[in-house]
């Protein structure tokens, strides 16, 4: 996808969530458009490189993406919270992620989807399933 595709895709989506478009919004966007796994905050403010935005308001803007479920929050081995797109995820669940124990890189497994979780104690209200795998990568097994 060339830039100017990516900036116009980053602004469709931001409009049918009712964002504006500013600067910055579509420049973390695009971001997370063109990744394939999760990022922690400190990577997506690496990979905007010197156009990023002063690091609260990038913090600002993915509190807002999360609260409206444009971005949803993985929270990973790394033990840091990691961003990514909603698009890839049902109401009911996140697709499930995989994090190779040797080599440490996530995968997400789009397309792959688990049984909700059944028998729950009276009480626990779920906002949606995640679920993490732990294993080895193809190129580590
Ligand atoms: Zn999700
Ligand atoms: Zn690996
Ligand atoms: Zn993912």
């Amino acid at each position: 996808m060339t830039n100017s595709n990516l900036t116009t895709k980053a602004e469709e989506i931001l409009k049918a969530a009712k964002f504006n478009c500013t600067k910055a919004q579509v420049l973390l966007l695009k971001e997370l458009l063109i990744s394939d796994k999760p990022l922690s905050r400190e990577e997506l403010i690496q990979h905007m490189g010197q156009k990023c935005p002063d690091t609260v308001t990038v913090y600002r803007i993915l509190e807002r993406f999360c609260e409206r479920g444009l971005v949803h929050k993985v929270y990973l081995q790394s033990r840091a919270w990691k961003y990514e797109l909603g698009h890839n995820c049902t109401t009911k669940q996140c697709h499930p992620h995989f994090t190779c124990s040797d080599c440490g890189e996530t995968f997400c497994l789009t397309g792959s989807s688990l049984p909700l979780i059944k028998d729950l104690k009276k009480g626990f209200v779920i906002h949606r399933q995640q679920v993490n795998i732990d294993g080895l990568c193809p190129a580590c097994s």
